[in-house]
């Protein structure tokens, strides 16, 4: 600015129509190169002092009138921005189409376009984290006080008298005992889905043999096989195959569909094995129990989702175990997959990598 005083135009005149400091300097620029282009032209057609003054003059007058104008209008348009990012802001428009510009600003309507169903599909994202959490929490509450009121009604009834009727006490204990079991089971579910669904669950990836791995699971459930009458087999794989994965949380994916295999089913068996591909393995948890009727196939693996909420409750289950199958095999690059029949049976799997040995 300093360096401009003394200049023919009056500085303030620019200053009233809102020119910044940094454009001022363009400005005269412009308007000292056309004052130049101006007087060569004059210089050429060969006018006297008093044309040449007169020009001048009238070229100064028409440069303001038309930067006046121009100046103008780009500040309507800007404070249409203003305005337009204000109604953003406070939900003034209720569609993108809502929001439109003049036709020099097309492209700049298009990004206003593009950033508000941006904003739009955030926030939308963001309501329906806050249903599923809310949803959670209401589903959590509900599953704890179901063990907790009848723990609490057990211990009630044994305490007004009940403990000392020899037919009752044991089965009361033995009861209250079993939900205690339940409440322990859904707690401990609970921290394995927070865990892995705030992403704190560390993998730990490396190739192991598969055998030794699934006989050592099958050995643990021997006993509750027998004691439902269930055969539970191995189906021969090839015993130096190795797999791909954490065998921890292989583990529990094992365990978790083992523990469905057999308690779904009443009577037949329960196969656990492994079909060797190319370059995976399925490994496959196969039972022929009650089975899935086929519109609850795509929700079992949904938090909290049973088919018959009471038989799982009943049977110690928490809902949650299938949720945290699926969190753990889509860990490892794969995906759990079911087939089942009701009355049939169902076969519950999912591919792990195989270590291809060089021959
Ligand atoms: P739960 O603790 O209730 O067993 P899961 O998440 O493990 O919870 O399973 C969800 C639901 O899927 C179960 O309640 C049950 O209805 C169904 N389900 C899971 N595995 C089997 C199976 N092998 N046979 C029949 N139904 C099954």
């Amino acid at each position: 600015m300093k360096q401009l005083k003394g200049w023919v135009i009056d500085l303030k005149i620019l200053k009233r129509i809102n020119l910044t400091s940094t454009e001022i300097p363009t400005y005269f620029f412009l308007f000292i190169l056309s004052v130049l282009f101006f007087l060569f032209i004059t210089f050429i057609i060969k006018l006297n002092i008093t044309q040449i003054i007169f020009l001048i003059f009238a070229f100064v007058i028409i440069f303001l009138i038309v930067n006046i104008f121009f100046i103008r209008k780009r500040n309507n348009e800007i404070q249409l921005i203003i305005n337009i990012m204000r109604g953003i802001r406070k939900n003034q428009f209720n569609t993108s189409a809502e929001i439109k510009l003049p036709g020099n600003l097309n492209e700049l309507e298009v990004e206003i376009h593009k950033m508000y169903r941006k904003i739009e599909n955030d926030i939308d994202r963001l309501k329906k984290l806050e249903k599923v959490r809310t949803e959670f929490l209401g589903n959590v509450s509900h599953e704890l006080r179901t063990p907790i009121f009848a723990i609490q009604g057990y211990i009630e009834t044994l305490l007004n008298g009940a403990i000392d009727d020899k037919k009752v006490n044991r089965t009361f204990l033995e009861k209250a005992n079993q939900h205690v079991n339940n409440l322990n089971n859904l707690l401990n579910d609970l921290i394995d889905i927070s865990m892995i669904e705030s992403k704190q669950m560390k993998m730990s990836l490396r190739y192991f043999k598969l055998t030794p791995f699934i006989e050592n699971i099958i050995s643990e459930f021997k006993e509750s096989a027998e004691k439902k009458n269930l055969e539970l087999n191995l189906l021969e794989i090839n015993p130096e195959l190795e797999v791909f994965g954490d065998k921890e949380r292989l583990k529990q994916v094992m365990i978790n569909l083992i523990t469905n295999a057999i308690k779904y089913t009443e009577k037949g068996k329960v196969e656990v094995g492994a079909e060797e591909f190319d370059k995976n393995v399925r490994v496959f948890v196969k039972d022929t129990g009650i089975g899935i009727p086929e519109k609850d196939l795509n929700r079992i693996f949904e938090r909290f989702y049973r088919v018959d909420k009471n038989r799982s409750r009943e049977m110690g289950g928490t809902g949650l175990g299938l949720a945290i199958v699926k969190h753990i095999v889509e860990a490892h690059n794969s995906k759990i997959e079911v087939k089942s029949q009701l009355g049939i049976g169902s076969e519950f799997y999912f591919f792990l990598k195989k270590l291809k040995r060089r021959i």
